[in-house]
């Protein structure tokens, strides 16, 4: 096969991204060609976009994507759910891949710890094989890649978001161990805070307070499963933690989740537990979060203190299931908001930046 395909390529940040055209080779055995027909801009995209974060440039951003299998490699005959796989699927896969020796992944069940663990949309655009990332026609799937089969019934704006957002929130609340009955705290009310007020219910959660500053964003928690909500901006912090509180007798929450990326909601966060609950920070991705505890109330209150980055494989299984099942009780694909062509991904990351709508999504 001699063809070329474009992309949307990111050559330094805060610079316009610029259409350019790329060899497409045939697949090596252990990979597979897939033509992107959907990508949505995630939170730690706009991050690189505005250079945030260091990523390589130029590149392709973008790695919530899903696409239709165009080829496949002779070694890839099965999903991670055990589904044959066949040119012509639609598919979703793993936001990064891992192949070769893993302390992390074969003693410690951490395969996204694994040193040496790549993500899509993080690779240089010149080399081979150039189409590593959502902002374009094609992406490789590369060895190392749990890939699964998507049902016809999903939607792909159901779908697209499934293996970030959704995936990392499964791994959060599991960290979180919500069981039946709890009262769960969700800060911060993006995307990731809607599909954790959502999971939280789906685990059988009593009560979820959702928390964040933008009025509207407290108006859709409610459709996700928010019980409560709380407009943060107009009030302090000792009212905001009274207010939980209350919210939640005889002594405060059981559990409570940071997915804002504000690292000063933490030490309030805790304020709001019971005597041994759950704390989990899952959004502060960002280096120089610091924030200040009294490890004293930590060992008083019986406080369990956790982190998560990236997801487990079956995470990314578990977070289809969750939307498969509970697509009727939730608007899982109201959250791609607006939907833009691989040209217009300018006016798609100005969108997506100033938080004008929730997800933009790049159908190329
Ligand atoms: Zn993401």
């Amino acid at each position: 096969m001699t063809k070329t395909a474009r992309a949307a390529v990111y050559d330094e940040p805060n610079s316009p991204f610029v259409i350019r055209e790329f060899p497409v080779r045939d697949v090596n055995p252990d990979e597979a060609l897939v033509r992107i027909t959907m990508s949505t801009i995630c939170r730690s995209d706009i991050h690189s976009y505005q250079g945030h974060r260091p990523n390589p440039c130029p590149g392709i951003l973008g790695h919530e994507i899903i696409g239709v299998i165009e080829q496949l490699g002779a070694g890839i005959t099965h999903d991670m759910r055990d589904n044959p796989l066949a040119i012509g699927d639609r598919v979703t896969w793993t936001e990064f891949f891992h192949h070769g020796q893993s302390v992390y992944r074969d003693i410690h069940d951490m395969p996204q710890k694994s040193p040496g663990l790549r993500k899509y949309g993080h690779d240089l655009v010149g080399e081979d094989p150039h189409f590593l990332g959502g902002f374009a026609e094609y992406c490789y799937i590369l060895p190392g890649t749990g890939i699964l089969k998507l049902p016809d019934a999903i939607t792909d704006e159901e779908a697209t978001p499934l293996n970030c957002g959704a995936a990392t929130m499964i791994s959060v609340t599991e960290a979180a161990d919500i069981g039946m009955g709890d009262t769960v705290v969700v800060q911060g009310l993006g995307l990731l805070g809607l599909y954790g007020c959502a999971i939280a219910k789906a685990r059988g959660a009593r009560l979820v307070i959702g928390l964040d500053s933008v009025g509207q964003r407290l108006a859709v928690a409610r459709k996700f499963g928010a019980d409560e909500t709380i407009d943060v901006s107009s009030m302090d912090d000792d009212a905001l933690v009274e207010n939980v509180r209350d919210l939640c007798p005889p002594d405060g929450a059981d559990i409570a989740m940071e997915v804002c990326g504000v690292a000063s909601v933490v030490p309030i966060g805790i304020r709001m537990l019971r005597t041994g609950g759950r704390y989990v920070i899952g959004g502060l991705v960002n280096p120089g979060s610091d924030f200040k505890l009294d490890g004293n109330d930590i060992l008083r209150k019986w406080i369990t203190l956790k982190g998560i980055h990236n997801y487990h494989p079956r995470h990314l299984v578990q977070a289809l299931d969750f939307v498969m099942t509970n697509r009727d009780r939730f608007p899982f694909a109201d959250i791609v908001e607006a939907k833009f062509s691989l040209e217009e991904v300018n006016e798609a990351f100005a969108k997506a930046a100033d938080r004008s709508v929730l997800r933009a999504a790049i159908v190329p």
